[in-house]
């Protein structure tokens, strides 16, 4: 992704409640890249412990290819030591993955409260399931993710209405909540959050310390199984 410059402001604490598929991944790694803060992933991070044979990543493997949530426990150290790295680089962070269940979402703002890091925004990417089942369907013939199955697409899907769409409604009732359209290219995407984010940012009172940087979102695409645009 390319910076084209960088100016100064506050640094942002975005969190991410998305359907799978909604371009979480993609549209974290712009914000992390436009507002020079850490872009935790909590799906990385235990795909990454998956790869490498840890205990932690033996224990939590059946439950990602399953496409079932690991327990909040093993999550929610992630998240407290991930979010006590950001505030040494500066307390900015797009959280990716978490929360996904209310009880996530609480525990995520009481680490916050007591780290002096909650969250400025909860940015939701709105998509319905035939479009996040077609892109995943996509994905899973580039990347081979052992997620992106039939199957365990439907199950995720439906692990997203239950438990985690709910957190929707109670970060509207704090006032910290934006909603995008997901449906779209991801470069539009992609621009109409950094915009909704810079707005939301003026209301963040903090001392100017974290540069922000221009993001290229012309190359999106490709990740959300999209077709080039036809050549004039
Ligand atoms: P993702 O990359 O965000 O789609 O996450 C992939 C998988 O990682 C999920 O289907 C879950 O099995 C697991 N996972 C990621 N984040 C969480 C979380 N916050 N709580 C529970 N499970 C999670």
């Amino acid at each position: 992704m390319r910076a084209l410059g960088m100016t100064k402001g506050p640094m942002m604490r975005v969190l991410m409640v998305a359907p799978p598929g909604a371009g979480k991944g993609t549209q974290g790694a712009v914000i992390a890249t436009h507002f020079g803060i850490p872009h935790i992933a909590t799906g990385d991070l235990l795909r990454d412990h998956v790869a490498r044979r840890t205990p932690l990543g033996q224990a939590v493997q059946a439950h990602l290819d399953q496409g079932e949530l690991v327990p909040d426990e093993i999550v929610l150290d992630m998240v407290r030591e991930a979010l006590a790295d950001a505030a040494a680089t500066g307390g900015g962070y797009v959280l990716d993955g978490v929360p996904r269940t209310m009880a996530q979402a609480r525990a995520t703002y009481q680490i916050g409260l007591e780290l002096g890091m909650t969250a400025d925004v909860a940015l939701h990417l709105k998509a319905d399931d035939r479009e996040l089942e077609r892109r995943l369907l996509a994905r899973a013939a580039l990347e081979g993710r052992s997620d992106d199955t039939e199957e365990t697409i439907r199950r995720r899907l439906r692990v997203y209405h239950e438990l985690t769409h709910p957190i929707v409604a109670w970060y509207g009732d704090r006032g910290i909540f934006v909603t995008v359209d997901a449906m779209r290219p991801a470069d539009q995407v992609g621009r109409e959050i950094l915009a909704a984010l810079e707005v939301m940012r003026s209301f963040v009172h903090r001392s100017p310390d974290q540069p922000r940087r221009a993001v290229d979102l012309s190359g999106l695409g490709a990740a959300f199984g999209e077709l080039p645009a036809p050549t004039p």
